[in-house]
């Protein structure tokens, strides 16, 4: 029986991942922070019994040098992180040393230790910022525009790093932004669709966003998360760019779930204080080597998700509470 470990897995993308790698027969070994704790995004899929969950400290090589001692796994997944491109710039610090140091710290265990480990770090699309030439490639030039890109910038060059020194079977997926109902409440359009729901029983109600004038390649998780283990099945470790491919402008987003719920978009005000220091305007990737090179398959539009999503906050959260999930 293969052992994958994985990071990160009260997230969203640890929750169907590690769906993902049952169905497929693994043993999975779930890093939490703190066992006495309930795991929605676990619960939700059914899966909460079928995962050891297991504490590790992150910031500390002896820590996960015990992890591996005693579980010895074939794969790790690192998707823990400091997520939130709005947190990142209340807490550039904290960001920044964890989102990068927990990279170095596994890289550095598994190349003394135990070389023959296969790891995958989750990169963000953030890091390439101030865009250039789009769709976005590997190889753009990148310029990122928050702590949260600096963080993950960093990462992705560790894991290269590691590669070409050391030979590491470790590699990195570029995912752009994707969904889900278990993605947390706290970002974009889980709020929107949240408050939405929300607003059709509340008239009175009005909804304050930021910048809604930016464009960004959306996606949907339980399908991203396919990538990331195939990224592990490649006999020779390669990075790939995992996005849609084309970028939907926030607004559109809105309109087309406002309209939907039957609300008129003059509820929408927009809030000054939630606009970001520095922000991408338009963004989106190239996914023809991932569909080519790794054979992932991805050919749902946004609103075909939006519609999914829509759908199961509705039939979980009718009240529309923000659908808090974690
Ligand atoms: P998420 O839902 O925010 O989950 C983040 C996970 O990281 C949670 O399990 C959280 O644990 C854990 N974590 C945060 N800080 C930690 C710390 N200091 N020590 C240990 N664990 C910590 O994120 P996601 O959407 O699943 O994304 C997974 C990964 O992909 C992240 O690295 C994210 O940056 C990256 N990514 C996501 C997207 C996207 O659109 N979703 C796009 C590109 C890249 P707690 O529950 O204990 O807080």
């Amino acid at each position: 029986m293969r052992i994958a470990v994985i990071t990160g897995i009260s997230g969203q993308d640890g929750a169907y991942l590690a769906k993902l790698l049952l169905s497929k027969g693994y043993k999975v070994i779930g890093i939490v922070r703190n066992l006495n704790q309930r795991f929605v995004g676990l619960e939700y899929l059914g899966i909460e019994k079928d995962i050891t969950l297991e504490l590790c400290d992150l910031w500390e090589q002896a820590s996960i040098l015990r992890l591996l001692n005693k579980y010895k796994p074939d794969e790790i997944y690192n998707l823990a992180a400091q997520s939130s491109v709005g947190l990142s710039f209340e807490y550039p610090t904290e960001t920044i040393k964890f989102n990068f140091t927990s990279v170095l710290n596994f890289l550095e265990v598994i190349r003394q230790h135990n070389p023959a480990i296969k790891f995958y770090q989750a990169s963000s699309s953030e890091m390439y910022g101030k865009v250039v030439n789009l769709p976005i490639k590997v190889d753009s030039p990148m310029h990122p525009l928050s702590p949260y890109a600096i963080s993950k910038a960093s990462g992705f060059w560790t894991v290269i790093n590691y590669r070409e020194a050391f030979g590491l079977h470790c590699c990195t997926g570029i995912l752009f932004n994707h969904e889900s109902y278990l993605r947390s409440p706290n970002f974009f359009v889980k709020k929107v669709i949240g408050e939405a729901i929300k607003m059709t029983r509340q008239p009175d109600l009005m909804l304050k966003l930021g910048n809604l004038n930016v464009k960004r390649d959306f996606g949907y998780s339980p399908k991203y998360v396919e990538a990331m283990w195939l990224m592990l099945q490649r006999p020779k470790a390669k990075d790939f760019i995992i996005c849609s491919g084309t970028s939907i402008l926030l607004k559109d987003i809105v309109s087309y779930i406002f309209d939907k719920l039957g609300l008129a978009m003059n509820r929408v005000i927009t809030g000054d204080e939630l606009l970001r220091p520095t922000d991408i305007e338009n963004i989106y990737g190239d996914k023809d080597d991932a569909i080519n090179d790794l054979g992932w398959d991805y050919d749902l539009n946004f609103f075909q998700v939006l519609d999914i999503l829509i759908e199961e906050e509705i039939e979980n959260n009718p009240e529309g509470n923000a659908g808090t999930t974690r």
